[in-house]
Parts: structure tokens; C-alpha cells; sequence
């Protein structure tokens, strides 16, 4: 049976900010509604997202590189690193992507480490309305060690 263990996020959050170039307008749209609340946690972006977040709303972003630069990836490997918590990701559903296995890599591993997700707008509402977003929160994770185990 596999085992799980328990990694804890704290009540200020560290919270990663994602638009492809569609759906930019509609994420700033939604930070700006929520600029209150996301003033409280710890803010990365994907550079051209996080540029935006600063220029337009003025919170104060870890920008890291643009998404198809490496910019999920990047994202991706501190999830990893359990340097990030909640994952705000508005990907377009209607246009392919140069990185496109970014975007897909980032989406998996994000549930690899059963951190919250929203790739839409009513998502990232319902999340930003959960009152563990204002408290400490355990959340389980498979110790993985059947996996770490296997006979090759
Ligand atoms: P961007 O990257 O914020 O640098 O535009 C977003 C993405 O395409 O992943």
C-alpha cells in the first residue's frame, strides 16, 4: 500500500500567475477584482504575465522567464521544490502553443504534488473564496515509494 505524507503550506501562500497572450485581459481582469486578498501571499508569474501584473496592478510579482522561454518550466520545477502552493493558470483552449509540452508537463506535475489548480476564471474564484486560503493547510501527497521501489 502506498504511503503519504504531509507537506504544509502556510497561510500566506506562495502563488504562481499564468496567461497565455488570449487570456491575459481576463487574468488581469480577475487580479484586479482580487488585488485585496492577493496582496497577502507571495506572487510568481511567467515573465510577459508577470510584466503585466506589475505595469497594470501594481502587486509585486517574482517574474520569472516568459512561459515559452522556460517560464513553466520553471514553475514546474519549484512545484517540485514545494516553492510554489496554488497554480493560477489560464491556458488557451483554442489556439496550439509553441510549448506545448510546457504547458503540459506544468498541468502534470502540478498534480503529481496535489497542489490546487485553476485554469479558468469561476476555478480561481472558487479557490480564492475557500477559507483555507487564509489558514495553514496540510495537503497529502503519495510518499511515492512503490514507484521509488519498483524492480527495473
Ligand atoms: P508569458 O508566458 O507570461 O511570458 O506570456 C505565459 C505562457 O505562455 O506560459
Amino acid at each position: 500500500m502506498e504511503n503519504f505524507i504531509k507537506i504544509k503550506m502556510n497561510k500566506r501562500k506562495k502563488i504562481a500567475l499564468v496567461a497565455h497572450d488570449h487570456q491575459k485581459k481576463e487574468l488581469i481582469e480577475w487580479i484586479e477584482f482580487n488585488k485585496g486578498n492577493l496582496s497577502e501571499h507571495e506572487l510568481y508569474a511567467t515573465g510577459t504575465t508577470g510584466k503585466l501584473i506589475e505595469e497594470k496592478i501594481g502587486l509585486k510579482v517574482n517574474r520569472l522567464k516568459s512561459g515559452p522561454l522556460g517560464g513553466d518550466q520553471q514553475i514546474g520545477a519549484k512545484i517540485s521544490e514545494n516553492e510554489i502552493d496554488v497554480l493560477i493558470f489560464f491556458w488557451d483552449p483554442l489556439e496550439p502553443q509553441p510549448h506545448d509540452p510546457d504547458v503540459k508537463a506544468l498541468l502534470r506535475i502540478a498534480v503529481v504534488w496535489n497542489i490546487p489548480i485553476a485554469c479558468n476564471r469561476s476555478s480561481a474564484d472558487f479557490i480564492f473564496s475557500s477559507h483555507l486560503m487564509k489558514e495553514d493547510y496540510n495537503r497529502i501527497v503519495p510518499e511515492f515509494d512503490n514507484y521509488l521501489k519498483r524492480e527495473i
